[in-house]
């Protein structure tokens, strides 16, 4: 998970909270302040996080609360939600139409992911049946043609581009009437950066966007840069008209979270986040989505979507039993070997509550061998094991699996206790109206 140490900071505080005998306005300042501390040192701006506290506060007067009500849940739910809220920014970004021949352009500085984002893009989206193509009007960079037409070789998404012509509104113009002759529905035209924001950079995106009349601009930005991208992208969005931003780099960088929230104040809507420098490292943003993922809480409907995604069939009782609460073995079995089809494990087991560490990012080929040791573990298990959670693993028990398995009492040990982890965290989802149905408005 990106972010995941932000992330674990603001779910210990909020944990606890919950777990103090008295809930009052010292240990809503307690809390506060914990929350506050890991924000500010994930690079989300001062005013930012004074905004969110007084929020909170606001909505949850202790002194003016009924007896009976639960402060615990109340503070809880104030927090998520402001959290939501400093990474929603009120606006939509452009729809794509399919069907259609929608124009995307990428803008940006140079360095910043452009190039790479643009082909991500182009992937994300021909998986799912857009026929796609990549214009490259970069023609300041040398070597950009080059380095676009590698990568979306390696996509196999078709392109166009030229080695020798140096006007960039023509390429882009050549570019987009081909593919739109040949009825491709998102072409995705690749624009220069430069160092910093120049006036001739500019004037070529405002060109650029004259001639080829794109439906959406995306404005791609590097995560890394933290807070200090609000200037930058406020100075995007006065001189053309950006409609989303991707912001990039995210993997394990710590100042993401500046950077996701000074975006969102600049009121562009983030689409995606880069998290690596893979062609499938670009995940969909949604702000509900990913608080709910930052704090642990999984996204089970973002997981069910994932899965119908990849087209993996899935026992559809497992979603039923999970929001009751209840984990078999069997669901286990039946999930480690969708998420094995699917891939790449680490971003699908995220969605699931307590699954990422599991297989933490950078370790997903160990994690792919554990979870196979697993499936052949419970290979060798009875059906009554496999179905019932109440069945008792007692040594004799364990030790008929390993020999039936080929593989040490050690690491039939090891499944039982990850077992036993996420039976807890999915009793928890049964017990969490809100988990269950993912609405967190009624928390
Ligand atoms: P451009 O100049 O804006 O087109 O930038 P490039 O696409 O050439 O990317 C610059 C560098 O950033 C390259 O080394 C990329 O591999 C790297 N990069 C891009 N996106 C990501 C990302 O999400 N994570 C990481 N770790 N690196 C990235």
């Amino acid at each position: 998970m990106v972010l995941s140490e932000l992330g674990k900071k603001i779910s210990g505080a909020l944990r606890k909270l919950a777990n103090r005998t008295v809930v009052d306005e010292e240990a809503l300042n307690e809390m506060l302040n914990e929350v506050s501390r890991a924000l500010l040192e994930a690079d989300v701006n001062v005013k930012l996080v004074q905004a969110l506290r007084q929020s909170v506060k606001r909505k949850v007067n202790l002194e003016e609360l009924a007896a009976g009500v639960n402060r615990r849940k109340l503070i809880q739910k104030a927090v998520f939600d402001e959290l939501c809220n400093m990474l929603n920014p009120g606006t939509s970004p452009p729809p794509l139409k399919k069907g259609k021949p929608n124009v995307v352009m990428f803008v940006g500085l140079q360095g910043n992911g452009k190039t790479t984002t643009c082909v991500k893009y182009a992937y994300y989206h021909q998986r799912k049946g857009w026929k796609t193509a990549l214009v490259c009007a970069d023609t300041f960079r040398a070597g950009a043609f080059d380095q676009l037409k590698q990568s979306a070789t390696k996509a196999r998404v078709p392109f166009y581009g030229s080695h020798t012509e140096a006007d960039a509104v023509k390429v882009a113009r050549e570019g987009v009437d081909l593919f739109k002759k040949e009825k491709y529905e998102l072409i995705i035209v690749d624009t220069s950066g430069r160092h910093k924001q120049d006036t001739a950079l500019f004037e070529e995106m405002e060109q650029l966007a004259e001639e080829v009349q794109p439906n959406s601009i995306i404005f791609v930005m590097d995560g890394t840069m933290g807070q200090s991208v609000y200037d930058q992208a406020l100075a995007f969005r006065q001189r053309v008209n950006v409609g989303s931003v991707i912001v990039t780099k995210l993997d394990g960088h710590a100042k993401g979270g500046g950077a996701l929230s000074a975006v969102s104040a600049t009121k562009s809507p983030i689409v995606f986040i880069g998290t690596g420098e893979m062609l499938d490292d670009l995940e969909p943003f949604a702000p509900q989505s990913f608080v709910q993922r930052l704090l642990g809480l999984g996204d089970i409907s973002g997981f069910v979507n994932a899965v119908k995604e990849a087209g993996v069939d899935q026992n559809p009782d497992i979603l039923k039993r999970i929001q009751e609460g209840v984990l078999t073995l069997r669901d286990l079995y039946d999930q480690f070997q969708s998420v094995l089809k699917m891939g790449p494990m680490g971003k699908v087991l995220s969605m699931f509550p307590g699954m990422q560490d599991l297989i933490p990012k950078g370790k997903e080929r160990e994690g792919t061998l554990r979870v196979k040791k697993f499936l052949s573990i419970m290979n060798s298990m009875t059906d009554e094991e496999l179905d019932n959670p109440k069945v008792q693993f007692n040594q004799s028990r364990m030790i008929r699996i390993s020999r039936g398995s080929g593989r040490d009492v050690k690491d039939v040990e090891d499944l039982l206790s990850e077992y036993k982890r996420l039976s807890k965290l999915v009793s928890r989802v049964g017990k969490n109206k809100a988990l269950k149905t993912g609405d967190f408005s009624q928390l």
